[in-house]
């Protein structure tokens, strides 16, 4: 999370889905595995009936955990699709698709979206050949998000990412070119490439109380 440096997997055991929010160690080592149930002294209690807004709120709360984003963001982000032609909940999942750190992570060079964060934030990328520095900055069908020369050897915190990120699929959006480690936004996200976990409809219901 941007402000947020505390233990992590209490967010997945509260969601009670894995968030992949520790890289590597979530395929390998995963909390939730062992310890399925949610934080807490009640943790283990039986579960009582979700209300609707129960519901809504762990929508949201899981999509804003996911995308590692604090409350002020995220309803920053719904505004902004709330206000774009079109439907509210794809337009708000493709304000978090796009952003560069999240495509980043979709590129396969950090082992989870905070590492790519980090990376970003680092100055490691270009976009357009132009360095940019901020993980939020959202990309357009047509940028190139590139690795700087610079970074392309000698950095072994790049290196490490790039080892512990294999397991993931490239989205058909992105054309990603090994070699040059570059990706071409070739076109806005669809609901099928996104994170399938997420329940934006809810998120909608939540902000619209
Ligand atoms: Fe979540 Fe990863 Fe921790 Fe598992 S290891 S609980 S997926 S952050």
């Amino acid at each position: 999370m941007a402000n947020y440096h505390g233990p992590v997997c209490r967010f997945c055991r509260r969601e009670g889905a894995k968030l992949y929010l520790k890289g590597e160690k979530c395929y390998t080592k995963c909390t939730l595995d062992r310890r399925a149930f949610a934080p807490g002294q009640h943790g283990l209690a039986r579960r009582r009936k979700v209300s609707d807004y129960g519901l809504q709120l762990r929508a949201k709360q899981k999509a804003r955990r996911l995308y590692g984003l604090m409350e002020g963001q995220f309803r920053n982000y719904f505004e902004a699709a709330e206000r774009e032609p079109g439907v509210t909940g794809l337009n708000l999942l493709r304000h978090l698709e796009l952003r560069l750190d999240n495509v980043v992570y979709r590129m396969g060079l950090g082992a989870s979206r905070k590492q790519a964060r980090q990376l970003v934030s680092h100055r490691h990328f270009e976009v357009n050949g132009k360095v940019v520095n901020v993980p939020s900055y959202q990309v357009r069908p047509g940028d190139v998000v590139s690795v700087r020369e610079s970074s392309k050897s000698g950095s072994a915190v790049f290196d490490v990412a790039l080892d512990a990120s294999g397991s993931r699929t490239m989205p058909s959006w992105l054309s990603f070119n090994e070699g040059e480690k570059n990706a071409k936004v070739l076109a806005l996200p669809e609901r099928e490439e996104m994170e399938m976990g997420v329940e934006e409809h809810l998120i909608v219901e939540f902000y619209s109380r």
